[in-house]
């Protein structure tokens, strides 16, 4: 079986993402989560983002999670991986990710971009509705792990004590 990537910028790593991550690894040899590392523009720093990862996946012995920058395929070849996993919950990411999946497809053809369904009960989670409700105070136990929660609520902790939640 052969080795997978998975790449986004998980910030913070939902639910969602580990539903993907854990069908994922029963599909392939091994996994690695490729965290973008991006200068700016995230909630969670990069060291944030791939530590929260790794704890949510500490049970997943063929699943590793490592920050990357650069080109994705480039990281792939180092990673001995031939297969690109990403997650499509709706028509809406369909043509983002059919164009990635061709430029990706001419610059490394022993790659394959393999898409797997958003669970039907993780349909509308996504780290940028995380982050929103989050930021207003809203606590999303529920949504992601709860290490990850905790992270959120001290992240925007000034939201969460004028909601009183
Ligand atoms: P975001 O979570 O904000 O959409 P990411 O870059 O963190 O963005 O997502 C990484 C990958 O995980 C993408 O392929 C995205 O489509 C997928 N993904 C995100 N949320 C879910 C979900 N709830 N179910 C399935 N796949 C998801």
């Amino acid at each position: 079986m052969p080795i997978a990537v998975y790449p986004g910028r998980f910030d913070p790593v939902t639910h969602g993402h580990l539903d993907i991550t854990r069908r994922a690894a029963t599909l392939f040899d091994r996994v690695v989560i490729a965290v973008f590392d991006l200068p700016e523009g995230t909630v969670f720093s990069t060291e944030e983002r791939v530590t929260m990862f790794r704890e949510a996946v500490n049970d997943l012995p063929n699943v590793a999670v490592k920050g990357f920058r650069g080109l994705l395929v480039d990281f792939a070849r180092r990673e001995g991986a031939t297969v690109l996993v990403r997650g499509i919950r709706a028509v809406t990411g369909f043509e983002y990710e059919f164009d990635m999946a061709l430029m990706n497809k001419i610059m490394a053809p022993e790659i394959e971009s393999v898409y797997l369904f958003a669970s039907l009960q993780y349909l509308y989670l996504s780290g940028t509705r995380i982050r929103e409700v989050a930021s207003l105070g809203y606590d999303v136990t529920n949504l992601v792990p709860v290490h990850v929660a905790e992270a959120l609520r001290r992240k925007f902790s000034h939201a969460y004590s004028q909601r009183g939640s």
